[in-house]
């Protein structure tokens, strides 16, 4: 399995960075965790137009899935006309969050007319591109919003999507091989009220309880520099696991 960090910038873009878009790659096989802004044009630097098997969507924050506008814009008239159609994997009820959000961005149907769009449920594994990707819900503001743990070949990859700190990042990262975990935060909820977002510290807690064999933070400004001791991802950064 191997892993291409597309897009690790948090809700504002760092310098010349694309938001969240982490491809995975297995036996020629291609599944895109989160599609944000700068994620399209990323991924065209490398070909013509993206050929992933499957794009699936953590929540519906902007940062996380706003370039599936234009990626319907080019499967509708441009090179993505010639590529076979993707799946789009959704929480619970994001169906109708995208036609409600294309009635207002073009037409209701322009996702599920690009896309064979799917909706997964809470918990329950599901199929895509190969991968078995299970989505675990985690703490993010007032919002459903998911984690996903994909294993293929033996291998699993832990991603927390945006999560504040939740028990259920531990079962979701349990033993994995990697876990790209969200470390947005300066210090621990300068925000107040519900948590939506993680400090370093709390990220490596998590890490530890999960037992997870290797830990890259992501999602995190500049403006926020890490400690040494950690890793951090960066744009085009390749993981073989
Ligand atoms: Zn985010
Ligand atoms: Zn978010």
């Amino acid at each position: 399995m191997k892993l291409t960090v597309v897009g690790s910038s948090p809700a504002w873009p760092n310098p010349g960075g694309a938001q969240s878009g982490y491809l995975v790659d297995s036996g020629g096989q291609r599944v895109l965790l989160d599609c944000g802004p700068g994620v399209l044009a990323s991924l065209r630097e490398r070909e013509d137009w993206p050929r992933v098997d499957a794009i699936a969507i953590t929540h519906f924050h902007l940062d996380h899935w706003g370039d599936l506008v234009p990626w319907v814009w080019g499967v509708s008239f441009g090179p993505g006309r010639d590529v076979p159609k993707a799946e789009l994997w959704l929480p619970p009820g994001g169906r109708a969050t995208l036609a409600q959000l294309g009635a207002q961005l073009g037409r209701p149907d322009m996702f599920e007319d690009a896309f064979t769009v799917r909706e997964y449920a809470r918990g329950q594994p599901f199929t895509a591109a190969g991968f078995e990707i299970t989505p675990v819900k985690v703490l993010h503001y007032e919002l459903d919003a998911y984690g996903f743990r994909v294993s293929a070949n033996d291998s699993v990859l832990a991603y927390s999507g945006d999560s504040g700190p939740d028990e259920a990042l531990a079962e979701l990262a349990r033993d994995a091989d990697l876990f790209v975990c969200e470390a947005t935060l300066e210090r621990p909820n300068p925000e107040g009220g519900v948590r939506g977002h993680l400090s370093a510290e709390e990220a490596e807690a998590a890490f530890r309880a999960s037992h997870a064999k290797r830990l890259l933070l992501t999602h995190r400004p500049t403006e926020r520099p890490l400690d040494q001791r950690f890793e951090q991802a960066h744009d085009g950064q390749e993981v073989e696991l």
